[in-house]
Order: C-alpha cells, then sequence, then structure tokens
C-alpha cells in the first residue's frame, strides 16, 4: 500500500540545517495549531540538548521563536491530555460504572457518581508536571490554573437546559477542575521542589502564595460541584416519580446524590482533595 499522501505535509527549505530544520518544523505545527506535534519537536530539541536547560527558557524561546509561538508551546504542554486517560472519563473500576455496589449501597469509590478516577493524572484529565519540560513547568502552571479558572467559569447552572448529558458535563467538569487545582497546589507546594520550583523562572511559589491565587477558585469549583450533584439527584427524582421498571433505582440514585451535595467533606477517593483542604 502507498503511504498516506504528504502534499499537505509542511517541509522546510533541504538547506535548513538543523537544529534549525526542526525549530522550523517547530514553529510550523504551533502555526498550524497542532498542539500534539509541536510538543514532539521540542521535545526532541530538548533532548538532543539544542534547547539549553536554563532557569529563563521561556524568555529564551520567546526571543528564539517569537513570544506568541512560545505562549502556544506552553499552552500546548499545559493542556496534553494525560497519557494513560488521554483525557477521558471511564468508569468507576470498583462499582463497574453503576453507582453501587451488588448489594445496592452506594459505592464508596466513586460515591455513587459511577466515573474512574485516572491514578496518573488525578482526575485532571492532563499530563502530570513531571512530563512538562523543566523550564516551562512554572509558566505551564500558570496556564492550567487559568484553564481551571476558565472551566469554573463555565459551570454556572443552566436552569433552561436541564438534560442529563448537560448536567453530567457540568458534573465531570467540576471534579477536572478541582483535580487540576489539587495537583497545581501540590506541584507547588514546599513538598514538591522538583516540580516547579528547581530550574523554573518564577519566583518560589510558595504554599502562602498558591493559596492566595487559588483560594477563590477552589471554593467556587465546590459550589459548581455541589450544585451539578443536587441537580443531578433532582434529575433523578423526577424519574423516580414518573414511576416505571426502573423508578426504583432512580429513587436510590436521587436519595445518595442528593445526600451526597450536602455532605460537608467528600470521602470518595474521586472527589476527597487532601491538598485543596490543607490551605
Ligand atoms: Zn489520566
Ligand atoms: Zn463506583
Amino acid at each position: 500500500m502507498r503511504p498516506k499522501s504528504r502534499i499537505h505535509t509542511y517541509r522546510p527549505p533541504p538547506a535548513l540545517a538543523e537544529p534549525d530544520r526542526s525549530i522550523a518544523l517547530l514553529k510550523e505545527a504551533l502555526a498550524r495549531g497542532n498542539a500534539a506535534d509541536a510538543t514532539t519537536w521540542f521535545e526532541r530539541l530538548n533532548a538532543t540538548h539544542w534547547i539549553p536547560r536554563r532557569p529563563d527558557l521561556v524568555p529564551w524561546l520567546s526571543r528564539e521563536i517569537g513570544a506568541h509561538a512560545t505562549g502556544l508551546l506552553v499552552k500546548a504542554f499545559a493542556l496534553s491530555p494525560c497519557h494513560f486517560c488521554r483525557g477521558e472519563w471511564t468508569a468507576c473500576p470498583s462499582c463497574e460504572g453503576r453507582g453501587e455496589n451488588h448489594e445496592g449501597r452506594t459505592c464508596k469509590t466513586c460515591a455513587g457518581l459511577a466515573l474512574g478516577c485516572c491514578a496518573a493524572c488525578n482526575g485532571s484529565g492532563l499530563v502530570n508536571y513531571s512530563a512538562v519540560p523543566v523550564g516551562l513547568r512554572g509558566a505551564a502552571w500558570k496556564d492550567r490554573v487559568a484553564h481551571a479558572a476558565r472551566i469554573i467559569r463555565g459551570l454556572r447552572p443552566d436552569f433552561g437546559a436541564r438534560a442529563k448529558d448537560r448536567v453530567g458535563a457540568r458534573l465531570q467538569g467540576a471534579i477536572a477542575a478541582r483535580a487540576m487545582l489539587a495537583n497545581a497546589v501540590r506541584a507547588a507546594s514546599e513538598k514538591a521542589p522538583s516540580f516547579l520550583k528547581a530550574r523554573d523562572a518564577i519566583p518560589a511559589t510558595t504554599n502562602a502564595r498558591v493559596a492566595r491565587l487559588t483560594r477563590r477558585l477552589i471554593a467556587d469549583a465546590d459550589v459548581a460541584l455541589r450544585v451539578a450533584v443536587a441537580d443531578m439527584g433532582t434529575i433523578e427524582d423526577r424519574a423516580a416519580r414518573r414511576g416505571g421498571p426502573g423508578a426504583a433505582a432512580a429513587s436510590r440514585r436521587a436519595t445518595r446524590l442528593l445526600r451526597l451535595a450536602g455532605r460537608r467533606v467528600f470521602v470518595s477517593p474521586l472527589l476527597f482533595r487532601p491538598a485543596l483542604g490543607s490551605i
């Protein structure tokens, strides 16, 4: 079989020597909006030591490829999907997505939400900070906190649209945003010096500074999560009242979700974020 057509693939001028050729390909991937290609080109250049190991990598890159392209590269790493779950939700492995065990009791792992929490990304759906090249981690950290803020801002309940999938998407968004914030707090904590502080050109991010930046976001994410859980409970309650063969199961789900929405502390591994509670 013939290889796939490469007509549309950019080829830098053959006269271009390395590393200029690969840098041209990196810039071209960024301009095309191809984040996966861009991170691959950067990782190759980095592995070959054509990207200097220096704390002020962001200003250095801005001089080499331009500030706009550098911003796009940081964003490409910041929003790279987790290598393991690829940013997709899976069914909870304990209850196989039923939300309850065989005796009809609420699954302790997922609190009855039926979602599985990826152990690699903590449910954020994004690669962990050690997969982001040193020198870009501080900038990627800021991008992610901003990304979590954007998600949380978009989670306002829409009372006109109470469809189950819309509420489900809101629920998933709130869990992912909390996970991003928890990972950000943990990465910047005193106990994880290698993640952000080591050689990144950002001022040492102390717990107090992170707390100031993220406290409001965390409170908003918690409210969004509780509202989404309660809305899902209301949807299940309506289904239970309509009767029919699934009414008993819907009624159990409604009770479980409404109880969860009012919990002071989330105890399931899917929702409990020690990093968020410690600041
Ligand atoms: Zn993952
Ligand atoms: Zn479960």
